[in-house]
C-alpha cells in the first residue's frame, strides 16, 4: 500500500534521509523508533509534502500512485494525515472552526458537497466524546493554551473525522500521561482497518504496549538499519538505539 524506495530529503542543504526504504502493506500499523534526530519527523514531514521537505532523490508508491508528485492537499484529499509531534497553535481560529475547514478542504478536493452545519455539529460531538474531550474546548482557538495531551487530543479528533487511509503519527505519546495514552491508543486503535495503513513514529517503546504494531523499524542516520516483530520494541528500550548507530554509519 505505502512503499518508499531509497528516499533522499535534505534540509537546506544538510542530508538528513539518506536512502530510506520501507513498506506498509494495507491493514498494518509499523512502528519507526529512532534516537532523537534521526529524521523521525522529517519522514512524516516528506510524506506529507511539508515544504522544505521535498525529497531529492527516490520515489514513494501510495496505492500505486507517485505520491511524490502531488501537492500536500492532493495529499490530504487523498487520505494522507500526519499527527504533528509539535501541534500547531492558531490564535484567533477556534478549533471546530479549524477542523470543519479541514474537512471541507478535503471533501471539496474530492468533488463532494461540503458538509452541513447540523451534520458536521453531531461528528464532532461523538468523536469529542468518544475522545472524552470537553465539548466546549473546540470553541477555544486551536491548541492555544491548551495542555500537552488536549492538543494530542485535538489531532485525533480530527484523525476521527478525516478518516484517512495512511496515518502519520509523529510522536504522539510525548505529554500524554496513562489515562490520556490511553484515550488516544483507543482513538487511534479504532481507526484500524484492512484500508487503511499507520505509520508510528515514537521514541519509547511504551506507545507500542496501546497500539500494538505489526513491524517495527528502526531508523538510524538517514535509513532504516533493523526490521522486526514488535519484540524489536523492547529490545531497544532495555538495550538503547547504540547497537545500531555503528553499523549505519
Ligand atoms: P527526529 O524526529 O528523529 O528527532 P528530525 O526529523 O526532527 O528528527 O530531525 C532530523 C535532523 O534534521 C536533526 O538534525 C534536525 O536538527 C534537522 N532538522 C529538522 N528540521 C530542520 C529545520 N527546519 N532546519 C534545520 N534543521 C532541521
Ligand atoms: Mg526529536
Ligand atoms: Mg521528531
Amino acid at each position: 500500500m505505502l512503499k518508499i524506495e531509497n528516499l533522499h530529503v535534505a534540509v537546506g542543504d544538510k542530508p538528513i534521509l539518506k536512502g530510506l526504504s520501507l513498506d506498509v502493506p494495507a491493514g498494518e500499523v509499523h512502528a519507526v523508533m529512532g534516537p532523537n534526530g534521526a529524521g523521525k519527523s522529517t519522514l512524516g514531514y516528506a510524506l506529507s509534502g511539508r515544504p522544505g521537505y521535498e525529497a531529492t532523490e527516490g520515489a514513494v508508491a501510495w496505492r500505486g500512485e507517485d505520491l511524490l508528485a502531488l501537492e500536500p492537499a492532493e495529499r490530504a484529499a487523498k487520505g494522507v494525515f500526519l499527527s504533528f509531534q509539535y501541534p500547531l497553535e492558531i490564535p484567533g481560529v477556534p478549533a471546530m472552526t479549524f477542523v470543519r475547514t479541514a474537512l471541507n478542504a478535503q471533501r471539496r478536493a474530492r468533488g463532494e458537497d461540503e458538509v452541513s452545519a447540523p451534520d458536521f455539529l453531531k461528528r464532532v460531538r461523538e468523536a469529542a466524546k468518544a475522545l472524552r474531550m470537553d465539548f466546549d474546548m473546540l470553541k477555544r482557538p486551536l491548541n492555544v493554551g491548551f495542555s500537552g495531551g488536549e492538543k494530542k487530543r485535538m489531532e485525533i479528533l480530527q484523525m476521527a473525522l478525516l478518516e484517512p487511509s495512511l496515518l502519520i503519527l509523529d510522536e504522539t505519546d510525548s505529554g500524554l500521561d496513562i489515562d490520556a495514552l490511553r484515550i488516544v491508543a483507543d482513538g487511534v486503535n479504532a481507526l484500524r482497518s484492512p484500508e487503511r495503513a499507520m505509520l508510528v513514529i515514537t521514541h519509547y517503546q511504551r506507545l507500542l504496549d496501546y497500539i500494538k504494531p505489526d513491524r517495527v523499524h528502526v531508523l538510524a542516520a538517514g535509513r532504516i538499519v533493523a526490521s522486526g516483530g514488535p519484540e524489536l520494541a523492547l529490545e531497544l528500550e532495555a538495550e538503547g538505539y547504540d547497537k545500531f548507530l555503528p553499523a549505519a554509519a
